[in-house]
């Protein structure tokens, strides 16, 4: 597992968030505290949602992330909130979790927003899914039937009007799916924000600070290790993304089935001449996000091949001719980033949300393709189940009992307590 593994890059410098210095200072290391309510391993936004949750509550957080915070997955997404375009055959369970989020997120919006004082660019202009040629077209309305047995109010869109709603779509443009309610928001902006909303709440965020092993004795967690010696703490939420199945920190206490899926994604800035389009627009080869700031995010490979963190002339040909069989205008743009992350996937590409066989220690890792979309919901399940000792809603079908066959060994079963919070 390769430490620089966690590292997007513009082309070579690590993606910062938009609030950032320039990155040249040295990186400070707060000193952890004895102990905390609640320890959290990792500052994704997953982790930091939750964080935010529970110091709201009143609980002492830390928050321990071994880089800076979102420097994993969460810094390299393009925001996207879709839970009806990234609809899949078979993902049902998952979409009752996605509108559940999707529901959460203007109020999440609102409260980040007011905590954090500054703005995360939610943006509200839905989605626009399209076939580039009648070749697509089958497939695009496969897509729909799928949308419309689940009772998404999407609505299919012919050629001249998906264009009239994009009029800078290649013309060839055959047909479209608007999908209204997949907004989206700027990881740039949403991981600061989270960030500063959870440390005015009294979490602490200490970064550059590596997790190395967990403190389990009698069935049951009691803090967290690192170079700085012991943290104590009732409950560990483990929100570590794509490195949640570390055998390193995890040891033989649990096996968590998560693995990196690599995706390379670029950033372009528009012109005044070039323009944006005005929503998110889909394609079978790519995903064009524009950002308040002029940017347009082009996203994203989907690559098994472990934490290889390096940019390829491939993924950057495959995105640039993507985008431009979509939006001929993208060759006047200027090409700002190029970068890499690692989304944490599952064996079930689903989230892995709650208890584990050793109590007091949580999953919150596992959302793939989704986890800014899911932060909401989430963090709201992790917070039922630290405070009341329970999760409710879509995230009950999320546990990591579904993967029995592999976890929790039976060794280890018979020295499991109940589960008490
Ligand atoms: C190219 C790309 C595009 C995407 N687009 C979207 C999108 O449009 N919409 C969407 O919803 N999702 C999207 N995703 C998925 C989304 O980014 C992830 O699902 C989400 O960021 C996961 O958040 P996380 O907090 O679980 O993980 P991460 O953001 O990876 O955070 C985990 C953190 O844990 C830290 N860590 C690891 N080990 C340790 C340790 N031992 N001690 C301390 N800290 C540790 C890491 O440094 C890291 O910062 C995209 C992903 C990629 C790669």
């Amino acid at each position: 597992m390769s430490p620089q593994g966690n590292a997007p890059f513009i082309v070579g410098k690590p993606l910062r968030p938009l609030d950032a210095a320039d990155g040249s200072a040295v990186p400070t290391r707060a000193t952890q505290p004895a102990s905390a309510d609640v320890v959290i391993m990792g500052a994704g936004v997953i982790g930091l949602s939750v964080a935010w949750r529970l110091a709201a509550a009143g609980l002492a957080v830390a928050v321990f992330e071994r880089g800076e915070a979102g420097c994993g997955a969460s810094l390299a997404a393009t925001g996207m909130l879709a839970a009806a375009t990234e609809l899949e055959p078979g993902g049902a369970d998952l979409l009752a979790l996605a509108l559940e989020s999707q529901r959460l997120w203007p109020r999440f919006r609102d409260e980040l927003e007011g905590e954090a004082g500054f703005d995360i660019d939610y943006r509200a202009e839905g989605t626009l899914t399209v076939a580039l040629g009648r070749d697509e077209v089958d497939r695009l309305r496969f897509r729909h039937e799928l949308q419309a047995r689940h009772r998404l109010a999407t609505r299919w869109l012919d050629g001249a009007a998906a264009r009239a709603l994009e009029p800078a779509l290649r013309p060839s443009v055959a047909a479209g799916i608007f999908c209204a309610e997949d907004h989206q928001v700027d990881p740039r902006r949403l991981v600061p924000a989270l960030r500063r909303a959870a440390v005015a709440r009294g979490a602490r965020i200490l970064e550059h600070l590596s997790v190395q092993a967990l403190d389990i004795a009698g069935g049951r967690i009691g803090g967290v290790v690192t170079d700085q010696g012991l943290c104590r703490a009732p409950t560990v939420v483990i929100a570590t993304g794509a490195w949640a199945g570390n055998r390193d920190v995890l040891g033989d206490a649990l096996a968590v089935p998560v693995r990196p899926l690599k995706g390379q994604a670029l950033a372009l800035r528009a012109t005044v001449r070039t323009g944006v389009p005005a929503h998110v627009v889909w394609t079978e080869q790519v995903h064009l996000a524009p950002k308040a700031d002029e940017r347009l995010l082009v996203g994203a490979t989907v690559e098994e091949c472990g934490f290889d963190p390096a940019v390829t002339a491939g993924a950057v040909f495959a995105l640039l001719d993507g985008a431009r069989r979509a939006l001929p205008s993208i060759e006047d743009m200027e090409i700002e980033a190029v970068w890499t992350g690692f989304r944490p996937t599952s064996d079930d590409d689903a989230p892995i949300l709650g208890t584990t066989g050793i109590a007091g220690l949580v999953l919150a890792t596992g959302h793939h393709r989704n986890g800014i979309l899911l932060a909401p919901a989430s963090a709201q399940a992790i917070h039922d189940l630290v405070t009341a000792g329970d999760m409710t809603g879509a995230a009950t079908r999320f546990g990591l009992e579904r993967f029995a066959s592999i976890n929790p060994r039976p060794e280890e079963r018979s020295h499991a307590a109940q589960h008490q919070w």
